[in-house]
């Protein structure tokens, strides 16, 4: 077997550079050429995993078919490339810490003192080979969060050296991001940040072999044969990464400036072919022109950091682009819904998405939305807590049932149709704890469920504690409710529609983590569909 390639990809200056954008775009760039490619990213921070973080710290937290609560950095990987990540691909400190502290627990340390080196360095050193080990990949990219300098990132930096060691010159790079700011008093583009990055990371006994230069302008010749010189590096390998109007440029951006033929030369891997990026770029030119229009309106509590919602903002892109149309995603805080300024806030849309989330805040104005939709004949995505209280509105409104809730709002409520599972009740940790990871769902005929997906079984991603209670079903769907997708082995309720509604969707599941450029995902290429039919219409009706 050929030996597994490896590029590290280090970032300097500042944070917020989109190491994860180059990442995924470079290995585009080299999946396209035939090279079976995965990227991991290692995360800096103590918390075993991004599961028990708020939105607001690092933007959402992506979930991966075996149920890892992960960084959004690996939606992005699935995104561009198609192929499932798991947590193999995403290490934290803390959860290297707690598998070394395991480990000597257990007496596996036979009597030594355990250190960060070679302790800790080792533990990161047999996750980063992990996914080379395996034998699936060609070429394995690993992101090291954080900047070079920082305190928490030295025992990455330390593997990395030692890896570069190990596995020699050809077998191991490193990519490393800088920024190349302008200062429009100067009037001037700089390149000493990127200068001071690189020394740093040569005090930690590492060489960058290419530099990936973020900046708002053109990189001149002579700034690139500045940066080669003082930062010691050819001049074929310094790469400027200009800011793009989407994110989705950003790989043929990379392939114009030879980022994929530097890394392969550096790595001695042969150049044969140029990369095939015939369906990307067909995603590309559907997305720039657009025929029409939506209006859809991302209903959630998060909406002051477009991270929180990343998959689902990048769901959109890929259906909008499906369907031709452009998705203009208005988010409306939920907080700020109440009956009085429904009409304005939310008449004038072509389609609402619930958002999934956590906790009693801002669900009252999730359900008068929710209403609003269900009544108007408004297009209704319903996401996880979005589900649930489309649930609630039901019971509420519909079945009379006015103090209706879920347990995790209000552990008293007389009708509580969304509930803990028996299982979830005895436990007590938050983090990893909650129904996670890829479960199957079985679809029942005659369901826009159905229609969707055009399969009988499907499975999808899950990311929590409650459920549909059981013991409102028939009540509910006596009342017009219909639950047209359940899991196979527990009946749990997964989907739910509505008889007297033209598209009114509630999934438990988060469709939006497996929707890529290849494979838009069904569930919102339909929705974004459905928005359009319904602007038509009301335009129509207008006119
Ligand atoms: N808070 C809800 C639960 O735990 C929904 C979670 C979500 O939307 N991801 O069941």
């Amino acid at each position: 077997m050929a030996q597994t390639k490896y590029i590290f990809v280090t970032g300097g200056v500042t944070s917020s550079l989109g190491k994860g954008i180059i990442a995924a775009s470079l290995a585009k760039l080299l999946q396209a050429r035939g090279y079976k490619t995965t990227i991991q990213k290692l995360d800096p921070y103590i918390n075993v995993d991004p599961g028990t973080l708020n939105p607001y710290e690092h933007g959402e937290c992506y979930v991966t078919d075996d149920g890892a609560e992960t960084d959004l950095d690996l939606g992005h990987y699935e995104r561009f490339l198609n192929v499932r990540t798991s947590q193999a691909n995403n290490v934290t400190t803390g959860r290297i810490y707690q598998s070394v502290i395991e480990k000597e627990r257990r007496g596996e340390f036979l009597g030594k003192t355990v250190q960060v080196v070679p302790h800790i360095t080792n533990e990161i050193k047999e996750r980063v080979q992990i996914l080379g080990n395996s034998g699936d990949y060609d070429i394995v990219i690993t992101e090291i969060g954080g900047t070079v300098g920082d305190i928490e990132s030295l025992p990455y930096i330390e593997a990395v050296r030692q890896l570069l060691w190990e596995l020699g010159d050809n077998n191991a790079i490193v990519v490393h991001l800088t920024l190349v700011p302008y200062l429009s008093a100067a009037g001037e583009l700089k390149t000493k940040p990127t200068q001071h990055s690189v020394k740093t990371l040569m005090e930690s006994g590492i060489k960058a072999d290419v530099l990936v230069c973020r900046t708002e302008h053109d990189l001149s010749e002579e700034i690139r044969h500045k940066l080669a010189l003082f930062c010691n590096v050819k001049r074929e390998a310094v790469i400027q990464s200009i800011d793009a109007s989407t994110i989705y440029d950003v790989p043929n951006l990379m392939l114009e400036e030879g980022l994929d033929r530097v890394a392969l030369q550096k790595l001695a891997l042969p150049l044969d072919s140029e990369p095939d990026l015939t369906k990307w770029n067909q995603f590309l030119k559907r997305h720039k022109n657009p025929k029409s229009e939506v209006n859809i309106g991302l209903i959630g509590k998060y909406v002051e950091l477009q991270d929180s919602y990343k998959s689902i903002l990048e769901a959109f892109i890929h259906a909008g682009a499906e369907n031709e149309v452009k998705v203009n995603v208005q988010s409306i805080h939920s907080e700020y819904i109440d009956e009085n300024c429904i009409v304005e806030k939310i008449a004038h849309l072509d389609g609402i998405l619930v958002a999934p989330g956590f906790g009693e805040r801002g669900i009252e104005g999730k359900i008068d939305a929710i209403k609003y939709a269900r009544e108007h004949n408004i297009p209704f995505l319903g996401i996880c807590l979005g589900m649930q209280m489309a649930v609630i509105e039901y019971a509420r409104n519909v079945l009379g049932l006015k103090e209706a809730n879920s347990t995790e709002m209000n552990e008293n409520t007389p009708y509580p149709v969304i509930s803990l599972m028996e299982e979830q009740k005895t436990i007590t940790d938050m983090g990893g704890t909650m129904r996670l990871g890829a479960w199957k769902c079985d679809i029942t005929a005659d369901s826009i469920a159905h229609d969707v997906y055009g399969r009988q079984q499907i499975d999808e991603r899950h990311r929590h504690r409650y459920e549909f209670n059981d013991e409102f079903k028939e009540q509910l769907v006596a009342a017009g409710m219909k639950t047209t997708g359940l899991n196979p082995d527990t009946s749990l309720v997964e989907i739910i529609e509505l008889k007297d509604h033209p598209w009114f969707v509630g999934v438990q599941y988060h469709p939006e983590y497996k929707s890529t450029v290849a494979d838009p995902h069904p569930l919102f290429v339909a929705f974004v569909k459905a928005c359009l039919t319904y602007s038509k219409k009301k335009t129509a009706t207008l006119a």
